[in-house]
């Protein structure tokens, strides 16, 4: 039996570990203690999956935080370290294009015009400052005030984003993941194999994790279209916000199994057939480069 001297400096040993990590987002111990090992071999190439996917970069003059400046060599970096992600898992994503739309701005989130912005100079006054007259407001003013950064800072503006969505894209068979500048979430994956990025990402870093936001924050979006659901083990993929990317033997499994039903989705083990019998030449330079990608992963 341990004396009471003894359960005394245990426990205050345990108090000062505990504040040395004030600072940390506490992680839920259950969740700690249950992390299986990520599996790290790629299998070989026969076995992989291939699913389509669309990038979209949301354009938009009229609203800044849908605006993405990302060029076409970020994508292609970013989609090569999405694949790497997921090798693992015997799972890889055919880059189908990179296309810019125009964001269809929700009426609401327009920026309002200065003639009407007499409002948001009233409200200036009820912050607990002195108010401003309007005249001395619009001299300092830009056109026009920016309803998008009370946008930004509502929890929920990214259910706003999917209003910016095309609906004709949705006929894409494969995943559609759309990239914008800033909004509430690192990305938010809808349902319907659409998916939304900030370019804005931050994660938090943690061993072995990757070495930039974007393609985790695709992967990870990726993980939930894939059926995947969050883990918070920190080093794991499905963990929320941290640049963890391990995948273990149960969610390759369950991923896998949800890959086969992905509209659009092919088997490397098909794909020279299917490559002889397309007829449409740039669909088959296309399936070509996604057979190489595989090969390249493999190697
Ligand atoms: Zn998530």
């Amino acid at each position: 039996m341990p004396s009471t001297r003894r359960i005394f400096v245990l426990c205050f040993a345990a108090w000062c570990v505990g504040r040395g990590k004030a600072d940390e987002p506490r992680v839920p111990a259950k969740e700690k203690s249950t992390t299986p090992p990520a599996v790290a071999e790629i299998p070989a190439a026969e076995s992989f999956w291939i699913i389509p996917l669309r990038v979209i970069l949301l354009q938009s003059d009229e609203f800044p935080a849908a605006n993405c400046s990302l060029r076409d060599e970020d994508l292609e970096r970013i989609v090569g370290k999405v694949n790497r992600v997921w090798g693992p898992a015997g799972i890889a994503f055919g880059l189908e294009s990179i296309r810019r739309e125009t964001a269809i701005v929700p009426e609401r989130l327009k920026p309002v015009p200065a003639a009407a912005a007499k409002d948001a100079v009233i409200e200036q006054g009820s912050n607990g400052k002195e108010p401003q007259s309007a005249a001395a407001t619009h001299k300092t003013a830009p056109q026009a005030v920016k309803p998008h950064e009370a946008a930004l800072r509502d929890a929920g503006s990214s259910d706003l984003f999917r209003a910016m969505i095309p609906a004709a894209d949705r006929k894409f068979a494969g995943f559609r993941a759309y990239y914008i500048h800033a909004f509430d979430v690192n990305g938010i994956y809808y349902g319907r194999r659409e998916m939304m990025i900030q370019e804005m990402a931050e994660l938090r870093t943690v061993p072995g994790g990757i070495d930039e936001p974007l393609p985790r924050v695709t992967a990870h979006e990726l993980g939930h279209g894939l059926g995947l659901v969050h883990r918070q083990d920190r080093v794991n993929l499905l963990a929320s916000g941290t640049t963890g990317t391990g995948l273990s033997a149960e969610e390759i499994a369950a991923a896998r199994k949800a890959a086969e039903k992905i509209p659009g989705a092919l088997k490397m083990n098909d794909l020279e057939k299917t490559i002889a019998a397309e007829t449409d030449p740039q669909r088959q330079a296309l399936l070509k480069r996604w057979q190489a990608e595989v090969a390249k992963l493999t190697n």
